[in-house]
Order: C-alpha cells, then structure tokens, then sequence
C-alpha cells in the first residue's frame, strides 16, 4: 500500500485541521440553518490552548482569523511566535489573575473572563500604558444563581450591571457583551439549550444600558448547536478542530 504524503504538509496536520474544520463549519452552518439565522452571523473561535504555535500557523493558513487561549503561561509565548500574523485577533478566556494582566493585553484583543472588579481596575491600569484598546466580555456564571457555582469563574447575573458599568466607564477597555461556560452543576446541568438562553436574557438587559455590547459568546465543541439555537453570536470551539487535548486546558 502506498501512503498519500504531501510533501509541503509531511505530518499530514495540515489536512488533519481542514478536515476537522470543514466539519465544524459544516456544524455550524446547519445549526445556523435550524434557526433561521444567517451562517456571517456566528463567528468561530478556535482555542488552541495546549496545542503549539505551529498549529496557529497552519489554522490562519487555512483561514482561521480568531484564536483563544486560557494560561498566559502558554499564551504569551505562542502569540510572540505568531506576531506576523497581523490579522490574527487572540481571545483570552481563561481565569486570570491580576499579575498577568500587563503580559495578557500586549496580545489580546479580547479578554472574554472578566468576572471582577479587581480585574477591570488591573486591565484598564495595563492597557493604557500598552496604549491598547482591549474589548472586554462579562464572564457569567450561571451556577452562581443556584448556589452549585463550581471554580470556572464569572459573575451572578445580578452583577453583571455593576461589573459592566465599570468596564465601560474605563479607559483603555471596550465593553463588547458577555460570555458564559455551560454550567456542570446547578439547575442547568445538562441543560444547555436553557442556559443559553439565559444568557441571551441577559444579554437583550444589558444592551438596554449599552447596545455596542452585542456579543455573546457560548458553546464549545459538545453544544455549539445550542448555543447557535439560542442566539450566540461567538462560538469557542477546541477538541472538535485540534483534536482531544492530552491534558487538562
Ligand atoms: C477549552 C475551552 C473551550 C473549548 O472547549 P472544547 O470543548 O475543547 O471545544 C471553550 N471555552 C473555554 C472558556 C475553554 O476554556
């Protein structure tokens, strides 16, 4: 038997990607379908958290222009590697400390954890000595409602107001919407169609206050229809492009 090798892509990763991508794409556009929203109104983020830079490289060659990422540990590094690719946006979504705030917006155009306003002071002290704009998503748990809140971070709903109000009141920073993790526990366990739909709630509230806000940011690999269903307008997607991540990311 003879193996197909291309020769510009040896390890065939490459290929991989673009298989794994046409299908997330394909995902995405019968969900869009479904819910009788346009495919331009679902933008795809892909978390490359755990994967190297060389896959950031192969996935803006295969049209990839938004990229996340949880640990600046990791982050850091790989955008520096990835610093000629200037029309690549990199999401953070990861808890994020204080101290790391002065390295996360050198390279982040969006930070999509903000659940604090601890973190709002330290983003606008650092972005504006970067001289950067960094938009900021309010990071919502939804457990926190229930009481089953689990370590992934985020907001109650009922501080969201509070905690948006200071982002856009802060220089340096951009209030663009809101995010959230399909909760493990709580009332919405395993209900993720629901979850998200909170989230749109709540994010129709706080487009009252401020309508540039209108991102929302939901569904990963295992309910991106759900999230495309309620509304989402961002979906983060990891596994289903790079495949299993051999650790905890
Ligand atoms: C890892 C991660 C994702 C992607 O999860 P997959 O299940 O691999 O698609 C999305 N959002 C956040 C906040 C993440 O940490």
């Amino acid at each position: 038997m003879t193996e197909l090798t291309d020769p510009a892509d040896p390890g065939g990763r490459k290929a991989e990607l673009a298989a794994n991508l046409a299908q997330v794409e394909e995902r995405i556009s019968a969900a869009c379908a479904a819910a009788g929203r346009k495919r331009d109104d679902v933008t795809l983020i892909v978390v490359t958290k755990t994967y190297p830079a060389s896959d950031v490289r192969l996935l803006h060659e295969l049209g990839v222009r938004q990229v996340a990422e949880n640990r600046d540990q990791d982050a850091a590094p790989k955008a520096a590697e990835c610093a000629d690719l200037t029309d690549l946006r990199w999401h953070f979504v990861g808890q994020l400390q204080t101290n790391k705030v002065r390295s996360v917006v050198t390279y982040s155009d969006l930070v999509q954890s903000v659940d604090r306003d601890r973190l709002v002071t330290a983003l606008s002290a650092a972005a504006v000595k970067a001289e950067r704009e960094v938009g900021c998503l309010i990071q919502v748990a939804l457990d926190a409602e229930s009481g089953a809140r689990g370590d992934r971070g985020g907001v109650a709903p009922d501080g969201i107001e509070q905690l948006a109000r200071l982002v856009a009141d802060a220089p340096g920073l951009r209030l663009d919407g809101l995010m959230t993790v399909a909760p493990l526990a709580g009332e919405y366990a395993g209900r993720e169609r629901a979850a998200f739909e909170r989230l749109m709630d709540l994010s129709t509230d706080l487009r009252r206050a401020h309508p540039a806000a209108n991102m929302v940011s939901a569904g990963m690999s295992a309910d991106l229809e759900e999230a495309v269903a309620a509304g989402a307008t961002h979906v983060r997607v990891g596994t289903a492009v790079l495949g299993v991540r051999p650790r905890l990311g």
